[in-house]
């Protein structure tokens, strides 16, 4: 019997230890101390007019500073958030944050701006989330219609009773709903019919071949068409180009979300953005590779 326990966790062991999964496990326990020690921070990306770059909104995305690491991507550590749970307690800390954040940027604007919050499915699931939602609203005085909450089209469809009735409070609280990564999850367009969805923002990856790809471009206008005729906005994600903003322009696109019209940034370079005259140059001056501060 010993035998076999000690065979048992061999293999346990090393299993562990032969996989990827190893980093990660390092970097969950890393996680709840960074909770413990605020080294999560919330950076802001100017969703912009199309036509006159204009700050619409922000989009919020999560960065992660760890001391000795450095910036930790989302994509590291948003999927072991979503496997631990650790979601909810990030992304309520994130919707309020944003939400208060939110209040600051319009005094500094002096005009109505709005902030758009991405929700991952297990945040979406959650019972508590409506709460969640009221709290963040409540507490900030933001009213629910500044809020853009981004949830992909794999959120929907894991249980879509469900979140027909989650949408449905969220519309009783005049949330929009964004499908984020527009195109690149379940390709079933019953569910534009089906939940009430009020802007479509077409991923990256349509954007990045622009202007050359037919293929892209033939995908982009489709887009475009059927959100015009289900009266949807869009956003296009990942604008990089002068070219790339030309060619959506050209087609109706009406905003645009890119390192060419501002990358993410901390708060206090949002707020010059959103006062300075010359704000494109802020904007570009606050760069930092790959979203690092
Ligand atoms: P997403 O929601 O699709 O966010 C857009 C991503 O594209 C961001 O990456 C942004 O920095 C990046 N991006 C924006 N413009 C450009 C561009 O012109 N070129 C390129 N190459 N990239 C651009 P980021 O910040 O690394 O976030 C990655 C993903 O992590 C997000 O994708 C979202 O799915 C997730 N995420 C980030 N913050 C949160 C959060 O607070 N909660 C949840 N649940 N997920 C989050
Ligand atoms: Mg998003
Ligand atoms: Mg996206
Ligand atoms: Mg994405």
């Amino acid at each position: 019997r010993a035998k076999e326990t000690g065979k048992a966790r061999c293999v346990v062991y090393s299993a562990r230890h032969s996989t990827p999964a190893e980093h990660d496990i390092s970097l969950e326990a890393a996680m709840f101390q960074a909770v413990r020690e605020g080294e999560f921070m919330l950076y802001y990306q100017p969703i912009v007019d199309a036509r006159t770059r204009e700050i619409e909104g922000f989009e919020t995305l999560m960065r992660w500073k760890h001391p000795t690491l450095g910036m930790v991507p989302p994509v590291r550590f948003i999927p072991i958030a979503e496997t631990n749970g650790l979601i909810n307690l990030l992304g309520a800390w994130a919707l309020k944050a944003a939400c208060v954040q939110l209040k600051q940027f319009e005094e500094a604007a002096q005009r109505p701006l709005y902030i758009s919050v991405n929700i991952s499915p297990r945040q979406f699931r959650n019972d508590r989330f409506l709460d969640v939602l009221d709290d963040a609203l409540a507490f900030s005085g933001v009213s629910g219609a500044q809020l853009v909450l981004e949830i992909t089209e794999g959120t929907l469809m894991i249980d879509p009773a469900h979140a027909e009735t989650i949408l449905a409070k969220m519309a009783e609280r005049r949330a929009r709903i964004a499908i984020d990564d527009f195109g690149t999850g379940y390709s079933s367009l019953a569910y534009l019919k089906r939940f009430p969805i009020s802007v479509l923002k077409i991923d990256r990856a349509f954007i990045r071949d622009l202007p050359a790809s037919q293929k892209d471009g033939a995908i982009c206008n489709a887009v475009l068409d059927l959100a015009k005729h289900l009266s949807l906005s869009v956003v296009a994600e990942g604008v990089e180009t002068e070219a790339q903003l030309a060619y959506l322009n050209e087609r109706g696109c009406q905003y645009v979300q890119g390192y060419l019209t501002g990358k993410p940034m901390a708060a206090n370079v949002a707020v010059a953005a959103l006062t300075e005259r010359h704000y494109e140059d802020v904007m570009r001056a606050a760069d930092v590779p790959a979203g690092v501060a």
